[in-house]
């Protein structure tokens, strides 16, 4: 009979979304008029509609499909060079940063970079991974087979996790140890924490000396405010020799439903053969998108290439405003609850200690029972995360300003 990759059945059961879904669902049921009331602040998806240099660009690219002389058919796997160009530049070569066209891979989504990189590393390597996580880098590693089955806290045997707690602001330090790949995310989701320059240049340096790999998820660059903090692992010298980088378009344009990202592979970043020869990661990357992907959508890409001019630039901004508007207004909040509270600042998340001791369920029943309003727990991303429950500013403005009073009102 044939037999199915046993790997899946390690995965713990995809337990947080649906049981956030399943309690809400309970909780409306039961009553309807509070139902009514009832707020979303759980899910990390965006609520306002694409930028208008957006949709003209994209309404533009239809109408190239629909004429003989402009029609598109496959274009190239790694992208469009027009985007590639536009981002290149536009995101690094302008802030100084070494990165040519053909280093960026254009690709329906950051959440599926993640996890098909895993294509072109070996299964031997030692794994780091914060905790808590984006449980997107845990899965992915799991379904290649690369750990072993989970303890009862839901720890892998075989990866490294690094705590992220209020101890080191949500950042890990280098470990002693020698791991081969390690998975970084700032602005991080959940926590809403940023690393600072000398965080990041310990991080290069750490690689650069034990031969490690960084994958830095930079989904949430757009959000950073402070000059002080690097918007890219490429910001620090030497991170062209042990870094990729994810970034995509799903939370700065608000293409969460329309999927445009992309991987930034340097044509420096060398890895060992199973023989122990150094060989660039590039050319294995491309022929496993040319291999494997035919390329995103033209007229999306067109509406991605839009982002990069000057109207795109600033309703992008704008988008940003609004959200990190969102993020103060209930930082604010439960600040003034005295509730110890993190994140927020460069980051539409605001990551919040629970009060009296509560599990982060019990303060999620608190809120969605007592205020109508559902969060995230944070004991949903990893076993350092119990105790603390996650705000999402993605909302409109009136739903945020009434969360914040229901907050003043618990
Ligand atoms: C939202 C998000 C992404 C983006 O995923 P897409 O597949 O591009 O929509 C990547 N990483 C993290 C941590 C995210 O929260």
């Amino acid at each position: 009979m044939v037999q199915l990759n046993d790997n899946y059945l390690k995965l713990k059961a995809g337990y947080l979304f649906p049981e956030i879904a399943r309690r809400v669902k309970v909780f409306c049921d039961a009553h309807p008029e509070a139902a009514k009331r009832v707020i979303r602040c759980g899910i990390g998806d965006v609520t306002e509609p694409l930028p208008s240099a957006v949709v003209s660009a994209m309404h533009k690219a239809v109408d190239d499909m629909a004429s003989r002389e402009s029609f598109r058919g496959y274009g190239p796997e790694q992208g469009h060079e027009f985007l590639r160009h536009a981002i290149a530049q536009n995101d690094y070569r302008d802030h100084g940063m070494e990165v040519a066209d053909d280093e960026i891979f254009i690709s329906d989504g950051s959440k599926c970079d993640c996890g098909n990189i895993l294509d072109i590393l070996g299964h031997k390597n030692v794994l780091g991974i914060t905790d808590p996580v984006y449980p997107v880098y845990v899965d992915t590693n799991v379904m290649a087979g690369h750990t072993g089955e989970a303890n009862e806290a839901g720890a892998y045997e075989g990866i490294h996790y690094l705590a992220c707690d209020a101890s080191n602001g949500f950042v890990p330090e280098v470990p002693k140890e020698k791991l081969d790949v390690v998975y970084l995310c700032f602005p991080n989701n959940p926590t809403g924490a940023t690393a600072t320059r000398a965080q990041l240049a310990a991080w290069v340096a750490y690689a650069r000396a034990h031969g490690t790999l960084i994958l830095f998820d930079a989904a949430y660059e757009a959000y950073i405010s402070d000059p002080e903090v690097p918007h890219s692992i490429y910001e620090i010298p030497g991170a062209r020799e042990c870094a990729i980088e994810f970034r995509s378009f799903s939370k700065n344009g608000g293409f969460t439903g329309t999927r445009c990202a992309f991987t930034v592979v340097p044509k420096t970043l060398l890895a060992a053969t199973a023989t122990g020869e150094c060989k660039p990661l590039h050319p294995l990357w491309n022929r496993r998108m040319s291999t494997k992907f035919n390329g995103v959508s033209y007229i999306v890409q067109r509406g991605a290439e839009a982002l990069y001019t000057p109207e795109g630039k600033q309703q992008v901004r704008g988008l940003i405003e609004h959200y990190m508007g969102n993020a103060a207004i209930l930082r604010a909040a439960v600040q003034q609850a005295g509730l110890p509270v993190f994140g927020g600042v460069n980051a539409p998340y605001i990551w919040v200690g629970t009060p009296d001791g509560l599990t982060s369920w019990e303060m999620f029943d608190r809120m969605l029972t007592q205020a109508n309003v559902v969060i995230t727990p944070g004991s949903g991303f990893g076993s350092k995360g119990e105790g603390y429950f996650r705000i999402s500013a993605f909302n409109s403005r009136a739903n945020a300003e009434e969360v914040a009073r229901r907050i003043a009102a618990l």
